[in-house]
């Protein structure tokens, strides 16, 4: 049948790409319908409940500039919270936290019920309405017919999902979930390149089973760091640590002895899986002089004795698996609640994408989430929401938008994706982002609310509680250019003893926060000076990171622009990366590949960073 109504938009799929990109096409005032196999499963985490961490935390802090739910869904779910990389520059600070897989999803589900204009249908996705070159619709596997103006595909790793226990097969979405068979069958018609990936999770532990006290315990950051923009400590739940344990020799023994039945390499895994989160048959048999590696038990939530142990990805038999988590100190009595496995999915070249994440080939298709060749909540999460806000856009007759990758990290995704593809899982890191020193987490409002008001993505309250902030940034620093301390004063003794040494002139504010030795909170006090410090840690924190940076950030554009100047030198085809020293060895694996003949070509191969062009160019400059 044909469904009476109309929509604008229909997202496919439910998941992190699926719920940002159906949330962003509703704010933005178009009728949306959200089409999933199972509405008690949107929003829900495959693999582990953990959301934000390097790179990743920047998108979801730029998701949450932008109005999206990552963000207050993980301050309402989130049971450990801490901030990576504390003791580095802003620029790579992550915060990362622990979530609880039930609370983050219900949050999800409680925004998404709240949204205006969107509405959803429980059901599999069997076929799309395509005339000529131009998508029309959606039909269900028992028949009816959605049409809408577009439709922006989320299916992560459901299109022909295969999964691997041992040498055992099953067909599944993710376990306890079907596949997209018919689908996958369809787009597989259609002129996109596909290919295989694979990924893989732990078996889950119950924690009853664990003995404690031989484990390392890991608590949460205090004060607990926040992840949205408009969150706050009162909103979290519970606060509870994770533990650190360790594989020994004779873990890795029992994974070395029967590696001829993981499917892996038996050869029986076809898909190409995460660089950066292998297996742990994986990892034993690429760092074979390792003797240890580090295991992380998570708590999968505050009602459930489920462990998630990180760390420990397997698509091994499961009594292997069993085995192996045995011989883990702590773990000798371990019961598994759930085996691990591994899944393999078709993922369409994301080179078939235009940067709007429509398709090439079918008009007002767009495509989100793990399909476009990435893995994680948060690669999916801030695809969704470009692909909904383009969707959206479309459906209005407005021009496409997407950030450049020096506004946004979200920038830097699309375009790695979209100019050079990927032939492996794709996760975000800091070191992918030329700008990382313009793009930090704790300024993703600064960098996007704006734009997210613009483009009808930020509601009346978010855009009043970040123009109070932005107004309160500008006005403190007005004081502090404004405000002097004079040699002789109970301020400049105050700031000598700080320093160590007496001033010698008069400083503004401004100037004493550029020094090291110096921060907000040193000069909040400092008797008789003119007009208040600022109470809000939000706004102090950016304003002495601004006066920090400042000098950083001029270094890193004549950086870029020395770059820029050398793009043209060539590179030897037989140049030895192996011997090229501060490479790392993705790196070095990725140009003895491609053999680039240039620097700019190096520095347009998926992974390789300005830093690593950097260092090639000293090495060249060497060598000469
Ligand atoms: P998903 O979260 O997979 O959501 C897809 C949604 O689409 C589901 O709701 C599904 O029901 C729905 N759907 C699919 N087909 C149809 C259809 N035809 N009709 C209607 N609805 C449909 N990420 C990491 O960062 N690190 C890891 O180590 C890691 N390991 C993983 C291990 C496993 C076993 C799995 C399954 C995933 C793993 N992930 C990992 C990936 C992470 O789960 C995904 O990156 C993320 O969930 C992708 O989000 P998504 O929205 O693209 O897809």
């Amino acid at each position: 049948m044909d469904y009476p109504d109309r929509f604008d938009v229909i997202v496919i799929g439910g998941g992190h790409a699926g719920t940002e990109a159906a949330l962003a096409s509703a704010r933005m005032g178009c009728q949306t319908l959200l089409l999933t196999h199972n509405i008690e499963t949107l929003g829900q985490m495959s693999c582990n409940p953990a959301i934000g961490g390097i790179g990743k935390s920047h998108l979801v802090k730029e998701i949450d500039a932008l109005g999206g739910a990552m963000a207050t869904a993980t301050d309402l779910g989130g049971i450990q919270f801490r901030v990576l990389n504390a003791r580095k520059g802003p620029a790579v600070r992550a915060t990362r936290a622990q979530a609880d897989r039930i609370r983050y999803k219900a949050a999800i589900r409680g925004i998404l019920e709240n949204q205006d204009n969107l509405t959803f249908f429980q059901q599999a996705a069997g076929d799309l309405i395509v005339d000529g070159d131009t998508v029309r619709g959606v039909v269900t596997e028992t028949g009816i017919r959605f049409h809408a103006e577009t439709v922006v595909l989320c299916t992560g790793t459901f299109l022909g999902g295969v999964i691997h226990i041992g040498l055992d097969q099953s067909r599944g979405g993710r376990a306890g979930d079907p596949p997209s068979n018919r689908l996958a069958e369809r787009l597989r018609a259609l002129p996109f390149r596909v290919d295989r990936l694979k990924t893989g999770t732990p078996p889950r532990l119950d924690a009853r089973s664990l003995d404690f006290s031989a484990l390392e315990e890991q608590p949460g950051d205090n004060p607990t760091p926040v992840m949205s923009f408009l969150g706050n400590r009162e909103q979290h739940p519970r606060q509870v640590s994770c533990h650190i344990a360790h594989t020994n020799e004779r873990t890795h023994e029992i994974i070395l002895a029967n590696l001829d039945r993981s499917p892996m390499y038996s050869g029986v895994i076809e898909g190409v899986g995460p660089r950066y989160c292998p297996s742990i048959e994986d990892k034993v048999h690429r760092f074979a002089d390792k003797a240890s590696h580090q295991v992380f038990i998570e708590p999968e939530g505050l009602d459930t004795h489920e462990i998630y142990p990180n760390g420990i990805s397997t698509s091994l038999p499961f009594d292997i698996q069993l085995k192996v988590v045995r011989s883990i100190r702590g773990l000798e009595n371990a019961h598994i609640t759930r085996p691990g496995y591994a899944i393999e999915y078709d993922f369409f070249d994301p080179r078939d994408l235009m940067h709007s994440l429509e398709t090439k080939f079918i008009h007002n298709l767009f495509f989100a989430g793990q399909i476009n060749g990435t893995t994680g909540y948060e690669e999916a999460g801030a695809q969704g929401l470009l692909a909904g806000l383009n969707a959206a856009r479309r459906a209005m007759d407005l021009e496409a938008w997407a950030p450049r990758r020096d506004e946004a990290y979200l920038g830097v995704l699309v375009d790695d994706l979209i100019t050079l593809g990927t032939k492996e899982p794709y996760r975000m890191f800091t070191s992918r982002a030329e700008y990382r020193l313009l793009l930090r987490e704790d300024n993703a409002d600064l960098r996007l609310t704006e734009t997210g008001r613009e483009l009808g993505l930020v509601d009346d309250d978010r855009w009043a509680a970040f123009s109070e902030k932005r107004e309160a940034i500008e006005r403190e620093n007005a004081r502090l250019k404004a405000c002097w301390v004079q040699p002789g004063t109970a301020a400049a003794q105050a700031v000598a003893e700080k320093i160590g040494k007496p001033l010698a002139r008069e400083y503004s504010l401004m100037d004493l926060l550029k020094r090291p030795e110096l921060g907000y909170a040193d000069l909040a006090g400092l008797p008789g000076i003119e007009g208040e410090a600022v109470a809000d840690d939000t706004v102090a924190e950016q304003v002495q990171i601004q006066a920090k940076y400042q000098g950083y950030i001029g270094r890193q554009q004549d950086e870029i622009d020395k770059l820029k100047r050398h793009e043209a030198t060539p590179l030897p085809v037989d140049l030895d990366y192996a011997g090229v020293e501060g490479l790392s060895n993705e790196i070095r694996q990725k140009l003895a590949e491609v053999r680039p003949e240039t620097l700019a070509q190096a520095s347009r191969i998926s992974g390789v960073t300005p830093a690593a062009v950097s260092i090639l160019l000293i090495y060249l400059k060497k060598r000469r």
